[in-house]
């Protein structure tokens, strides 16, 4: 991910350090170029534009122009933009409430939902030493339920058992007393997709958000979709509300607008992406550090 967009901003850079004067035209110009990268990497349009307005006000504002190594600068200032734009600092899953904390994860179908819950559900268990319990509530596709079992198997996690022709609604607050009277300090509520957001899909996770009112809800979606992940993030920050973001796939060889565009656009954090099937292939998503492997 982000190669293309990496190798597009290293050349402009290169241009720009290697002038030893930059007048205000050749900073106008290294940001149509910026631009033109973003648009081609997929970021969305309104993130794009205001993000090339802030660089260029900084740029020509400060005393860039007259520095002795303004392209210096002016790429600085773009690292410093890409870094507010993807958030600023790390931001983990917030446990900071009352056991059995519950936990909703959200998304398209095959986002990658069942097999971030088991990550998600290893990673607390290995990193913050917590007793999680996952339950499926997806009675759409057949074989879901069976699926979180499987891989809660695998992990090492406990999976609510399932109780056949039970409701979405009901199997969640089955989990809730579930992990309350087993002691559990996590509760992963993993949900039920569709191939595109329709209503009563929205309804669905509504409905399921009201009855267990979880602190975290969390969006899985699958950066390889780009600005197509980025409408569903809004969709569901809209009709559902989310608390954060993971993004799916990072290990892809997708152009990464997905990524870039998504805190912008929803005002939510990214927490964790995913970068391969592997229960253990989740990581933290540090804004300076993936500022730092696009801009080099
Ligand atoms: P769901 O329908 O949203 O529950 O999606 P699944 O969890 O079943 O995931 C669909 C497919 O995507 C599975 O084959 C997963 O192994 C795969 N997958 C999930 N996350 C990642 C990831 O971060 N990288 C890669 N390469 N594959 C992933």
């Amino acid at each position: 991910m982000f190669d293309t967009l990496s190798e597009r901003l290293g050349s402009i850079f290169d241009k720009l350090t290697k002038r030893g004067a930059l007048s205000e035209s050749d900073v106008n110009e290294a940001m149509r170029e910026v631009r033109r990268a973003l648009i081609e990497a997929d970021v969305a349009l309104d993130v794009v534009r205001s993000f090339t307005d802030k660089v260029r006000s900084r740029a020509v504002g400060q005393e860039v122009i007259r520095s002795v190594t303004p392209g210096q600068m002016v790429v600085k200032i773009v690292n410093d933009q890409m870094v507010e734009m993807l958030g600023s600092d790390a931001e983990t899953i917030d446990l900071n409430a009352a056991a059995p904390v519950p936990i909703m994860l959200v998304g398209l179908q095959g986002s990658g939902k069942t097999t971030t819950t088991a990550k998600i559900a290893r990673r607390l268990t290995d990193r913050e030493k917590r007793k999680v319990l996952i339950a499926s509530l997806d009675t759409r596709r057949p074989a879901a339920q069976e699926q979180l079992k499987i891989l809660g198997e695998q992990a090492g996690i406990d999976t609510l058992p399932i109780v056949a022709g039970q409701m979405p609604v009901d199997i969640g607050k089955r989990a809730l007393s579930a992990a309350r009277l087993g002691g559990y300090d996590v509760v992963m509520l993993d949900t039920a997709g569709r191939t595109h957001i329709d209503e009563s899909l929205m309804a669905e996770m509504a409905e399921i958000r009201r009855t267990t009112n979880p602190h975290e809800i969390l969006l899985v979606a699958d950066a390889l979709t780009g600005q197509d992940a980025v409408n569903v993030a809004k969709s569901f920050n809209d009709r559902v509300g989310i608390t954060g973001i993971v993004l799916t796939r990072v290990d892809g060889d997708g152009r990464g607008g997905a990524a870039l565009s998504m805190r912008a656009v929803t005002e939510k954090p990214i927490k964790l992406i995913g970068v391969g099937e592997r229960l253990d292939a989740l990581e933290e998503f540090d804004p300076k550090r993936i500022a730092g492997r696009i801009l080099g």
